[in-house]
């Protein structure tokens, strides 16, 4: 890994056509997973072929590049993050821009399967905070839901993740019919552990072979219904991500919301997603991306990259269009969310 990369921002932020400035990038390092959830993957899935994906020296130099330009908060994600072979290196190596000041926050959104092994190592590489996704308390659902995996062993790795002194916040993707009877549970277990807690609502990206109308849960709906037995009070507390915050008069604990299809939140966008095969997309909701590993493998000048980078966010879009209804059936992009990481 290199460590001689100059950690100073650049004299100019990188700011896109709306005014907004991009200092968060998310990267997922693989696009391949240890588990296969109903809503973000089909059972039978094609990966990329191994060449296509850059290494992790060369996901370091691209990482590095964002941050010399001013990026402020990095979130490793993928596919599963944490069984890409030797993650832990690029975890360390990108930790240095945390030690310099360059560099706010190196985080992680894991579904929690290798948390066991890694939630010590990830900590000690700077890790504070990390995001981990739980749909269900429930083994048998979460089997159904996860298709391959158990709930033990994810309970296991949150265990491990608080003795580590790793903060957790649970994502839960919001399923119609499946895990909608269990938000109070979910609610009240993050209150006992001591966990955070953002309900998601299901994005239409990438086919799964089943249709996003059957699975699709406004979370108007469900915060509605959640007021009747919790008091929720508005907070503006934010985490540089898409998430609404409330807090939760009875357990202390903040429940957020991040609803792209009832509430658009793309005026806020501070963020761009990285590829493992270096493409960047500057909308999680849109085709348009552009090619970072092909200026990054023809050049050692940095320069070359910024230039790139650069060139990218001026293209950043306004926003997503997701549409789920009986009218918009086919997902808003093809692509599956493991590309460009949740
Ligand atoms: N494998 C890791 C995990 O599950 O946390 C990281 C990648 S996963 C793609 C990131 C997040 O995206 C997870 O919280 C997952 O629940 C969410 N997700 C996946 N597909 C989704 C979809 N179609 N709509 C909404 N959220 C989705
Ligand atoms: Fe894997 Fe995460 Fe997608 Fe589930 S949501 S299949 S754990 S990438």
């Amino acid at each position: 890994m290199r460590l001689d990369f100059p950690t100073a921002p650049a004299a100019a932020p990188l700011i896109d056509p709306f005014q907004r400035r991009v200092s968060y990038l998310r990267v997922s390092v693989t696009d391949r997973c240890d588990f296969r959830c109903v809503y973000c993957m089909a059972e039978d899935m094609t990966f990329l072929p191994k060449a296509d994906v850059l290494s992790l020296e060369e996901l370091d130099r691209l990482c590095s590049a964002f941050v010399g330009l001013g990026v402020r908060k990095l979130r490793l994600t993928g596919g599963e993050p944490l069984v890409r072979r030797n993650i832990m290196a690029l975890f360390r190596a990108l930790g240095r821009h945390l030690k310099t000041g360059a560099l706010d926050e190196l985080t992680v959104t894991t579904n929690g399967s290798q948390l066991a092994k890694y939630a010590g190592e990830l900590r000690e590489a700077g890790v504070k905070r990390i995001n981990v996704s739980l749909d269900t308390l429930d083994p048998a659902k979460f089997t159904t839901i996860t298709r391959w995996g158990k709930l033990d062993v994810v309970l296991d790795g949150l265990k491990a993740a608080c003795e580590a002194g790793l903060a957790v916040k649970i994502n839960a993707v919001a399923l119609k019919g499946v895990n909608d009877d269990e938000f109070d549970r979910l609610i009240g277990w993050c209150g006992e552990e001591g966990h955070d807690l953002t309900l998601i609502e299901v994005m239409p990206m990438g086919e799964i072979g089943e249709t996003r109308l059957d699975q699709y849960l406004p979370l108007s709906l469900v915060r509605n219904d959640l007021e009747k037995r919790w008091t929720l009070e508005d907070t503006d507390y934010r985490t540089g991500g898409p998430s609404r915050y409330v807090t939760i008069g009875e357990t202390g604990r903040r429940l957020g919301f991040i609803t792209p299809l009832t509430h658009n939140f793309c005026e806020l966008c501070n963020r761009v997603r990285l590829t493992c095969t270096g493409t960047l997309y500057m909308c999680l909701g849109q085709d348009d991306a552009a090619d970072l590993r092909a200026p990054l493998r023809a050049s050692s000048d940095d320069a070359v990259l910024a230039a790139a980078i650069r060139e990218a966010i001026a293209r950043k879009p306004k926003g997503h269009d997701f549409i789920i209804d009986r009218r918009h059936t086919t997902p808003a992009v093809a692509r599956h969310m493991s590309v460009t990481g949740g």
